[in-house]
């Protein structure tokens, strides 16, 4: 037997610490071979001005032990409090969002009987980068960011958990067909990627009619790969639909750290009366111990998990009169798993981690800095401008200059000059787009976009932003407007 694993583990605010002890109670007697470093967060130390909810020393925790077991926390109401989640996901880079969603039919009530789904969702780009500006009187502006290097890891690491978990279809869901540079280059990637899987099957929804049919149908998907707030959302509804949200365990993937959790909160008026489901932390819990090379635990756990629910030994949440045999407290729940260990489900399907790989499911792949000619041909001035589009126009033609033409005006997306439609509603910032018209040779340097900006300052325009338009391989690197 290999020696103990250090984890960190919070027991965190509301029905925390109980699920906590269930979860430990259960993985300890199903054999678990950990050594607990436990940490404090949450409520208490946001209400005492620690604005991230973790204690200083905890990231020394998590450095040393690089796996973290986490209950739900109580973000107090206000604003002035970071997310601990969207922290630790960033400060240790962890990627990788992983959701399986499954149905216990008929014990466990559904509509979905046949439901087997994997969320994997991005973590860290997407409108989640968190880099937000108010422009304007009228305009906020959040940044939605998608990397090549970022989307490159997501993707591979649904294909690798797809081939080390013997699933079959991986789908990619993304807007491309409105955001054609971002989800463009998500969409892009998994076609890319996809191609290196040729046992894998693939597929593409646009993410609307995607989420609609994976409400209505999500039989017909096995594991599904998105963009970050795609998969916030409808991670969210497939743990839903298969059954509860309180069913639901979550892993969140780095390169060297991950941590481990339910999906649900911390569900303040159901705490410190031995109600709540343990459930969500404890598969939280079975997909740290495979990821920590302990499949043998987390299976004979898993499967004493499904005989309990098959047997009818239900918390409030699932309890239903007619298929639940005894409705039980968090305690009795965690006991009720233990005294099953060794046995295996007889109608739900068994467990078998068997096949499971050990960490790190992917590499960190070697930077490769792109071959692509990359030059600018202008640049997008966002100037915060009351006035009629006309007027506007009229001042910045005469600024056109250094190869640059004045070339269109856009408000909130959608092109108001030249030639807009009178019907088009503009708030207080306009986009003024200054470029090298297509197909004309040349680039423009820095110093021409500096005296661009200087002048629309001489011209008496204040601009609140500009953005460089660039050329990769002479295409351009940016969205015509609206209309254009
Ligand atoms: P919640 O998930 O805590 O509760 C929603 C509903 O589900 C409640 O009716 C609750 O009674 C029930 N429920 C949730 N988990 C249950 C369980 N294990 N067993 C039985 N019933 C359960 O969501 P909320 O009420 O919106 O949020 C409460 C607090 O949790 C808030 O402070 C919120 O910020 C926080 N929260 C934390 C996390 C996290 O730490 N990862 C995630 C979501 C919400």
């Amino acid at each position: 037997m290999s020696s103990a694993t250090p984890i960190t583990v919070a027991y965190g605010d509301g029905i925390g610490p109980e699920i906590m002890e269930a979860t430990l109670h259960i993985i300890d007697d199903a054999g678990a071979r950990l050594e607990k470093h436990v940490i404090e967060i949450g409520e208490k130390l946001y209400l005492t001005g620690n604005s991230a909810g973790i204690e200083p020393g905890a990231f020394e925790s998590l450095r040393l032990t690089r796996v973290f077991l986490k209950a739900p926390i109580t973000t107090p109401q206000g604003g002035g409090f970071k997310s601990l989640n969207v922290t630790t996901r960033k400060a240790f880079g962890l990627y990788a969002n992983i959701r399986p969603c499954l149905s216990y039919d008929p014990f466990i009530r559904t509509k979905h009987p046949k439901m087997d789904v994997v969320i994997v969702r991005e973590n860290e780009e997407d409108l989640y980068a968190g880099i937000e500006h108010r422009q304007t009187f009228d305009v906020m502006q959040c940044l939605k960011l998608i990397s090549r290097p970022g989307t490159e890891k997501i993707v591979r690491y649904a294909f690798e958990y797809a081939r080390a978990y013997g699933r079959k279809k991986v789908t990619c869901f993304t807007k491309d067909n409105i955001m054609k540079l971002t989800d463009g280059l998500f969409h892009k990637i998994f076609d890319e990627i996809a191609a290196e899987y040729k046992d894998i099957e693939n597929e593409h929804w646009i993410v609307d009619i995607g989420a609609a049919k994976l409400a209505d149908t999500p039989e017909a998907f096995d594991v599904i790969v998105m963009p970050n707030l795609y998969g916030d959302i409808l991670s969210d509804v497939a743990a839903q639909i298969a059954g509860s949200v309180g069913l639901a365990g979550s892993a969140n993937i780095g390169d060297g750290c991950a941590m481990f959790e339910a999906i649900h909160g911390s569900a303040p008026r159901r705490a410190g009366q031995n109600l709540a489901n343990p459930s969500g932390l404890f598969l939280g819990a079975i997909q740290m111990l495979v990821h920590i090379g302990q499949a043998d635990v987390a299976e004979r756990a898993h499967n004493a998990w499904l005989k309990t629910i098959e047997d009818g030994v239900h918390t409030y949440d699932i309890f239903k009169e007619g298929v639940s045999k005894e409705k039980v407290g968090t305690k009795e729940f965690a006991k009720a798993v233990v005294a099953r260990l060794g046995k295996k489900p007889e109608i739900l399907k068994s467990v078998d981690y068997s096949r499971a790989p050990r960490r790190p499911l992917t590499e960190r792949p070697a930077y490769v800095l792109s071959t692509e000619k990359r030059e600018c041909v202008g640049a997008d001035v966002f100037v915060f401008w009351t006035g009629t589009t006309n007027d506007l126009a009229a001042k910045l033609q005469p600024l056109a200059g250094d190869g640059m033409n004045f070339e269109m005006i856009s408000n909130r997306g959608m092109k108001v000059w030249p030639g807009g439609m009178p019907e088009t509603f503009r708030v207080d910032v306009s986009r003024c787009r200054f470029v090298i018209p297509e197909g004309t040779a040349g680039t423009v340097s820095h110093k021409s976009i500096i005296a661009l900006l200087d002048r629309v300052t001489n011209a008496g325009l204040e601009f609140v932003k500009f953005e460089g338009l660039y050329n990769f391989d002479g295409k351009p690197g940016f969205s015509r407007g609206q209309g254009q």
